[in-house]
């Protein structure tokens, strides 16, 4: 039986390759995008930042596929600056998107999995969460709270078998590290030891076993797709 499933900013990147890894293997699958609708799976509108929106996408979704049984919460964003020169807005609006973004989504999304007792819950964090980086204070915050985030809920969800997961990307090949230096793309490859950007396909597969059938014992996990990156971290 192909499930249902929800992908935020599937329209591209990452979350584009989760899509299509998921609908591949059989299921139905729904992106949410602000802008570019991809080709061939179902979108909404949607910006996390929006409670409103967050409620009106996953109702759309119910009505065309069924309650959410897999929900990817990939949408992300970035406000590079150092400490003393980041604004609260740089600071509030990263926290804003990468956190209680994913907790709207996911607030909502989880209501049918309670009920139908089942579903599984997979939340895009990154190997700086726990080594932080120079100029992403803002970032590393919030994708360090996704992580206590889904552990409660792994507690919160287990007695419902709704298993919540964590995939950890290093750098990975997309629009996301435009802005960032060759030089600082140079030093964090220096210090991967498979010495190479991710393919967002490569996280996409890990997601995908997390959502697997055969994941259901796997619930709080953080799982790396970073070339090594942040071993020991
Ligand atoms: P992209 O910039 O390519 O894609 C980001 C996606 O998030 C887009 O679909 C974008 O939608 C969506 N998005 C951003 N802000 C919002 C918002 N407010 N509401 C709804 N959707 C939003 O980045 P990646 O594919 O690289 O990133 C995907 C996830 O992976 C992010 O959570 C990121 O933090 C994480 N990650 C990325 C790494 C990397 O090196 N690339 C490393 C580790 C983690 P739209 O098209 O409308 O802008």
């Amino acid at each position: 039986m192909p499930r249902s499933v929800l992908v935020t900013g599937g329209n591209r990147g990452i979350g584009l390759a989760i899509a299509r890894s998921l609908a591949e293997a059989g299921d139905t699958v729904a992106v949410t995008c602000r802008t570019d609708p991809p080709e061939g799976l179902l979108a909404v509108r949607c910006d996390v930042t929006d409670p409103a929106q967050v409620d009106e996408a996953v109702t759309e979704v119910e009505r065309v596929q069924g309650p959410v049984e897999v929900l990817v919460a990939n949408a992300g964003m970035t406000k590079d600056q150092l400490l003393l020169r980041m604004t609260e807005e740089d600071f509030t609006s990263v926290l804003d998107t990468n956190l209680t973004g994913v907790f709207r989504v996911v607030k909502r999304a989880a209501r049918g999995m309670v009920r139908a007792r089942g579903g599984r819950i997979v939340l895009i964090s990154s190997a700086v969460a726990l080594r932080g980086e120079t100029g992403q204070a803002n970032y590393a915050a919030a994708k360090a709270g996704l992580i206590g985030f889904a552990r409660s809920l792994a507690r919160e969800l287990g007695p419902r078998a709704v298993t919540v997961n964590v995939v950890s990307p290093g750098l990975t090949h997309t629009a996301m590290i435009a802005g960032l230096s060759q030089g600082r793309q140079a030093a964090i490859l220096a210090d991967t030891p498979l010495g190479r950007l991710a393919r967002p396909e490569e996280v996409a597969a890990a997601v995908r076993f997390l959502a697997s059938p055969e994941a259901g014992f796997i619930t709080g996990a953080v799982l790396p797709v970073d070339g090594g990156a942040a071993m020991g971290h």
